[in-house]
């Protein structure tokens, strides 16, 4: 099976390409999805509760996940302690789930992917590629944060540079999202190409 790896900066599009790809039934890992998973160790909410104070897990014990993202949000160096806890469990994690899954491929979203890597349980990486401002106005409103908090957030993260360097393939979200549909069928028709190549 060939493992792609997604990734991009933040507002970039990664998860709505993931959820183009997952349209056309390709088996989707995210490293967001399992990040909220470890959260829910006992041990990884202590060391949260260590950091960000008492107040962060609830009464029944669960963690406060809506104040924790307004925190690290307005907060870039709060949001780096927490991505460096929680990313080698989350790289840890994927190889086995990938063990299990039976697929011509794979799309395996990273947000740090090139931050962190590289990752030998990668075979290709595919880089969204959008323009700043557009980053920056949809993380935003996404987000509910501000433009200020984005820009902060995009300085701790790779450049666009780094990030292309790495890049077996790019799609250039810079159009409507009917067009970025169009260019992930046609990125999905090359990966089963290459799988069946491969295969
Ligand atoms: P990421 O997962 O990389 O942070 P998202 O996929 O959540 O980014 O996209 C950020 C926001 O931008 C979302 O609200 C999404 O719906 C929107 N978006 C993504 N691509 C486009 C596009 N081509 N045109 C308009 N909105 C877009």
């Amino acid at each position: 099976m060939i493992v792609v790896g997604l990734t991009g900066r933040i507002g970039s599009g990664k998860s709505t390409v993931a959820n183009l790809f997952a349209a056309l039934h390709v088996p989707i890992v995210d490293a967001d999805v399992i990040a909220e998973q470890i959260t829910n160790q006992a041990t990884i909410k202590q060391a949260i509760k260590a950091y960000f104070g008492n107040n962060i897990i609830d009464r029944q014990g669960q963690l406060r996940r809506q104040q924790l993202r307004t925190i690290i949000f307005a907060n870039p160096h709060q949001k780096l302690w927490l991505e460096q806890l929680l990313q080698p469990l989350i790289l840890q994690a994927i190889p086995p789930i990938l063990n299990s899954l039976t697929a011509a491929y794979c799309v395996v979203v990273i947000p740090l992917l090139v931050e962190t890597g590289p990752h030998s349980f990668l075979n290709r990486i595919l880089v969204i590629n959008t323009p700043l401002s557009d980053c920056l106005q949809r993380a935003a409103i996404r987000d509910n944060s501000s433009i200020k908090a984005i820009q902060q957030i995009i300085r701790t993260q790779a450049t666009t540079k780094q990030r292309l360097a790495q890049a077996t393939e790019v799609i250039d979200n810079n159009g409507s999202k009917a067009e970025l549909a169009t260019k992930i069928q046609h990125l999905h028709n090359y990966y089963v190409k290459i799988s069946q190549q491969a295969g």
